[in-house]
């Protein structure tokens, strides 16, 4: 890890690398936040006696479970699921489920511990949680990912409810993933209860610009972070890993923001385009025909396509990782500063390793860390619960004029909380102490829980 942690945090933090071994990426969300809780047990000594920090590095509750389900061959296939209830002290557990064979527990609670923040920062009534399988859905039949999500949801539907737990997508779980579970739990408990799940599709309780938040808020992020430079995201270069869900839409807002987006990737490797990406193409290889993002290049023969490329090297103003964990090192920081690189805003959780966020830290470009930059996500699957429970149905304008209010919010408290905690245009000071205080405070209130 990058920095030493205060002497009444090292403890703790020894106490979650020996209680949870082997979950590297858990350690590593669970230390990027302590490094940064020192000045706020000075100032509030109570959280320290209370034990408030080690109550909310363990989870409330961790649910494993087994999958079985049939491929199209007739052969029984078994994935192992997860939900890790992380945190209901602002208001049920909320965080999305992901499918990808890199999920272990390790992997969830390291998501889950970062979206009990992320949450309290949006202002909405959210606790903490998060999910998912080693089922991997590439190269999987419509029908094979249909009996799998609906095994799945045949364990997971005890555990949820709009007053409990309410899960979303994240990677390999969009719509079409959500329809099959949602499906499914209104099957097994005989009720439309349309609250139990976000993003769904528009015509069965879904909220207008749930699809497009996670990307266009960390647009709306970035653009704040640059704002208060005195600068814009008009004229700039962008580069965007990822063209999944999140990717696909930031690189919407960038565009309609004046920037040019030159470069995004998927797992097999990228594309760039210095015209600036077709972004139509882009939603029908990835959206319609569920393609490779190597085909674009078939229709745009000017753009290349660079397996295994590492995104970092294309010299951008703006670069937004949208992608996964730890895409983005210390080196990749080096070369982005060196090329000039103004800013970074995190679209996927966790994107940068610790040596790569020093390196943008003391280079002293704007650096937007994920719980903050991507919570304009959950904050709209919010207000899809709230549309659900008002059985209501937003305007587009009205729903995504709500989200950038509350990125705007969100950026000006992480801002202004980095001031106060001595740490001026530190948005990751900013983004953990304006969330771990809501959510201590608020702990502290309920009694020892
Ligand atoms: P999608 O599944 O829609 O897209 C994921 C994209 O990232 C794909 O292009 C995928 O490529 C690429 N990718 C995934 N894993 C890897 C890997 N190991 N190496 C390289 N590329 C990879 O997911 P989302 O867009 O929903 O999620 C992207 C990120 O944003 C994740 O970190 C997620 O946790 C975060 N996030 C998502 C939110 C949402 O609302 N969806 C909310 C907040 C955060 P390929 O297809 O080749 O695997």
């Amino acid at each position: 890890m990058a920095v030493t942690l205060d002497e009444k945090l090292e403890p703790i933090f020894h106490d979650v690398l020996r209680r949870n071994p082997g979950e590297t990426e858990f350690h590593q969300a669970v230390h990027e936040v302590l490094e940064t809780l020192g000045p706020v047990l000075v100032k509030y000594p109570e959280f320290a006696e209370k034990k408030v920090i080690q109550r909310i590095c363990e989870p409330e509750r961790q649910i494993i479970f087994r999958v079985p389900w049939m491929d199209d061959k007739g052969e029984i296939q078994i994935n192992r699921a997860f939900r890790v209830e992380f945190n209901s002290a602002l208001g049920p557990y909320k965080g999305g489920m992901r499918f990808h064979p890199s999920v272990y527990l390790g992997i969830i609670k390291f998501l889950g511990f970062e979206q009990i923040f992320k949450n309290a920062l949006t202002d909405l009534p959210i606790g903490g949680g998060k999910g998912g399988s080693d089922f991997d859905p590439k190269g999987r039949s419509d029908a094979e990912i249909m009996r799998f999500c609906q095994s799945l949801m045949t364990e997971l539907y005890r555990h949820l409810g709009e007053y409990t737990d309410v899960p979303a997508g994240d990677i390999g779980v969009g719509q079409r993933e959500l329809g099959y579970l949602f499906g499914q739990y209104k099957r097994i408990t005989n009720r439309y209860e349309s609250g139990v799940l976000t993003g769904k599709g528009l015509n069965w309780g879904g909220s207008r610009a749930r699809k497009e938040a996670t990307g266009y808020g960390t647009v709306f992020f970035a653009h704040e972070m640059l704002k208060a430079r005195g600068d814009s995201l008009e004229g700039k270069t962008v580069v965007v890993s990822g063209s999944g869900n999140v990717a696909i839409y930031a690189i919407e807002k960038c565009q309609q923001l004046g920037a040019k987006v030159i470069a995004c990737s998927d797992s097999g490797g990228m594309i760039v385009d210095e015209q600036g990406l077709d972004l139509d193409l882009i939603k029908r290889i990835k959206e319609v025909e569920r393609r490779r993002i190597s085909a674009y290049v078939e229709a745009r023969p000017k753009a290349r396509y660079v397996e295994d490329g590492n995104i970092w090297t294309v010299p951008c103003d703006v670069a937004l990782p949208c992608a996964t964990q730890n895409e983005l090192n210390g080196k990749d920081a080096k070369t982005l500063v060196e090329n000039g690189c103004i800013a970074v805003a995190e679209g996927a959780n966790m994107p940068t390793t610790p040596e790569g966020i020093k390196i943008f830290q003391d280079a002293k470009i704007a650096y937007g860390p994920g719980k903050a930059a991507n919570a304009g996500g959950v904050a709209t699957s919010a207000l899809e619960m709230q549309q659900n429970a008002s059985r209501d149905f937003w305007t587009f304008d009205y729903t995504a004029k709500r989200l950038e209010e509350i990125m705007v919010n969100i950026h000006r408290n992480c801002y202004e909380t980095a001031d106060e905690f001595g740490a001026p245009g530190n948005y990751v000071v900013g983004a953990n102490i304006t969330g771990f205080l809501k959510v201590a405070q608020a702990m502290d209130a309920l009694g020892l829980i």
